[in-house]
């Protein structure tokens, strides 16, 4: 696991709808060996730092890049990571978020947090947004390498493009 991924699944995370554990089960459904794990605890805990996490992202999409790198800090203290070693892949040794001593919860926190720690120090800390394509306001990690991402999806882009289409037309046709 890449931090990018990691990075790119706090965005995820931040964006779930968590209202039951199967909500939870849904969203993490491609790891199999979590699914089973998941308890209304975690589903607590996550909705919680859903709260927490939301104003990083509304400070870096507002240019408040010191609030973005504090945020960030305050959460790590509030939310300890136990980084470990990797060697399921032996040719590429990596950190992974301890899994197995922790809930659910626990790793998914840990997990958005060094992936948004390594990505504000390896991209900046402007990197994190909130989607343009009004009223939806899920948010996005830009990885772009021209830092040009606004939407949280292709859903999303397609969406404000078609609107921005018809409003060209609209002033066309009224000119
Ligand atoms: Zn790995
Ligand atoms: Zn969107």
């Amino acid at each position: 696991m890449d931090f990018i991924r990691y990075a790119e699944r706090s965005a995820g995370l931040l964006n779930a709808s968590l209202p039951d554990v199967d909500a939870l089960r849904a969203h993490i459904a491609d790891r199999e060996w979590l699914v089973h794990q998941c308890t209304d605890r975690d589903c607590m805990l996550l909705r919680k730092f859903q709260r927490e996490l939301r104003p990083v992202f509304e400070a870096s999409a507002a240019g408040e890049t010191a609030a973005v790198i504090d945020g960030i800090n305050d959460l790590m203290v509030r939310h300890p990571i136990t980084p470990q070693i990797s060697s399921h892949d032996p040719g590429s040794l990596h950190i992974h978020v301890a899994s197995k001593t922790q809930s659910v919860a626990e790793l998914l926190v840990g997990e958005a947090l060094l992936g948004l720690a390594n990505l504000v120090c390896d991209l900046g800390p402007a990197r994190l947004g909130i989607c343009a394509a009004s009223p939806c306001t899920n948010v996005y990690v830009d990885t772009s390498p021209n830092q040009s991402r606004r939407y949280c999806s292709d859903r999303c882009s397609s969406r404000a493009n078609v609107a921005a289409y018809r409003a060209r037309q609209k002033a066309v046709a009224s000119a």
